[in-house]
């Protein structure tokens, strides 16, 4: 590793082994833009498919481009081991496939994306594997779901529109006696929560957000804390402790740690498995992208949550504005977990109920100059969307309250534009 530091700021720019390109000594991350790799040897070769040694064999499965953002994200997150996918939808994919065959269930937090409702309830229920829902309110619902085909609890540290922070070491700690790993979606608080910290098994991103945070490239990624006992009921994890047959048999729980050294079955299987069958790889170039992006993120961060809490006290008196929703807002238990969870700030999403319901919803989104209205959240821009009419306009009247939509509702992602700007245009739209 080319630092020991544990501080964002440094790790974005200097996290994992790269330290410049050994051939032509440049500083930049160079875009390894090929498929393949010449081996040294017939011999080699032998060793890299017959995972004896780890190395470049073909970038669907390794890169050395995306190696340097998985170590870095990795090394933000203080995990031991990264794996970057094509999209934050690949991951959720990923996470949950890595553990799970047909007759399998998940205990999953009620508070989701929306695109992760859609995987979970419908497509993995086609594949035979059950998502229970629980309201992650009081944590202990989680274990009132658990059965012995339970294989692993999946969640969002900030989820939207709820906003409302997960309870991550108190549902980390009721899987952990049982076998089963938490795995948390931390999308919208790079930075600002660590979740490995909290006691979360493995952490995964969509780095189409604030980690890339200039929009311009889509890319997930998976982070193994390196930490978590798989060993505690074997039965529990057959994906780590049964032979693979599509490895000679291989048992990722005993080959992987006496391979790397590391306890990291789940995420080297991910790669060798599930990236070489499902093929989901992210390109070298938008791996690039992204680092471009993580060189900054912790500034970024910094940033965006110090004008989201100008733009919150704004928000809260206006006289257009009926409530404003945001993590640290919630009462009582809830909010209390934005503070003990969330540090160097309460993150950039945040919610507005207009008074006025559907129409001004609209009409304020019509309103804004410089606010962009988009389906995304988590770019350097701020950001607006009116999900009643939009992404939740196919949801009944119940469904969308219980997803914590009102007709007045609008998203907000707070950009890092000087403040003044954002409250200026948000100011203009509201009183339009
Ligand atoms: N997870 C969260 C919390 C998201 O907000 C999103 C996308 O909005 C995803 C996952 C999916 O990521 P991607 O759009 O990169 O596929």
């Amino acid at each position: 590793m080319t630092t020991k530091s544990t501080n964002p700021e440094t790790i974005g720019l200097h996290g994992g082994t790269f330290r410049r390109d050994e051939s032509q000594t440049s500083v930049a991350v160079p875009i390894h833009q090929t498929t393949s790799y010449q081996f040294n040897s017939a011999e080699h070769a032998e060793k890299l498919f017959g995972l004896k040694e780890f190395g470049n064999i073909y970038t669907r499965i390794m890169n050395p481009t995306t190696n340097t953002l998985e170590e870095r994200v990795a090394a933000l997150e203080g995990g031991a081991a990264g794996l970057c996918v094509s999209s934050g939808q690949a991951a959720s994919a990923f996470v949950v496939q890595n553990l799970c065959s047909t007759g399998d269930n998940i205990v999953s937090s009620t508070d989701l994306y929306g695109g992760t409702v859609n995987l979970f309830t419908n497509t993995f229920k086609s594949m035979g594997v059950e998502v229970r829902y629980a309201d992650p309110s009081d944590p202990k619902n989680f274990e009132k779901l658990i059965d012995d085909k339970t294989r692993l609890f999946y969640a969002e540290v900030l989820p939207n529109p709820s906003l409302r922070v997960f309870p991550i070491k108190e549902v980390a700690d009721i899987g952990r006696p049982h076998g089963i790993p938490l795995i948390v979606d931390n999308t919208a608080c790079p930075v600002i929560c660590k979740p490995i910290e909290h006691g979360a098994a493995i952490v995964m991103h969509s780095l189409t957000k604030f980690i890339g945070g200039h929009g311009n490239s889509i890319g997930g990624i998976i982070v193994d804390s390196g930490n978590f006992d798989w060993s505690v009921n074997k039965e529990r994890q057959p994906n780590i402790w049964q032979p693979d047959p599509s490895y000679h048999g291989a048992v990722w729980g005993d080959v992987v740690p006496q391979l790397t050294g590391a306890n990291i079955p789940y995420i080297i299987r991910a790669r060798v498995v599930l990236l070489r069958d499902m093929g989901s790889a992210i390109s070298p170039f938008n791996s690039f992208q992204i680092i471009q992006g993580l060189e900054t993120v912790a500034l970024r961060m910094k940033q965006h949550c110090e004008n989201a809490e100008k733009v919150k006290k704004f928000l809260q008196k206006h006289s257009k504005v009926e409530k404003v929703i945001y993590s640290t807002l919630h009462d009582g238990e809830i909010g209390d977990r934005a503070k003990r969870y969330l540090k160097g700030g309460y993150g950039a999403l945040m919610g507005i109920e207009l008074k006025g319901g559907l129409e001004a919803g609209k009409k304020f989104i019509d309103s804004l100059k410089m606010l962009y209205h988009v389906a995304n959240i988590g770019d350097a821009r701020s950001l607006a969307i009116h999900p009643a009419s939009t992404t939740h306009s196919q949801l009944n009247d119940k469904d969308m309250a219980a997803a914590g939509v009102t007709p007045g509702y609008v998203r907000l992602s707070i950009g890092i534009e000087h403040s003044d700007d954002i409250i200026a245009d948000l100011d203009q739209a509201l009183n339009a």
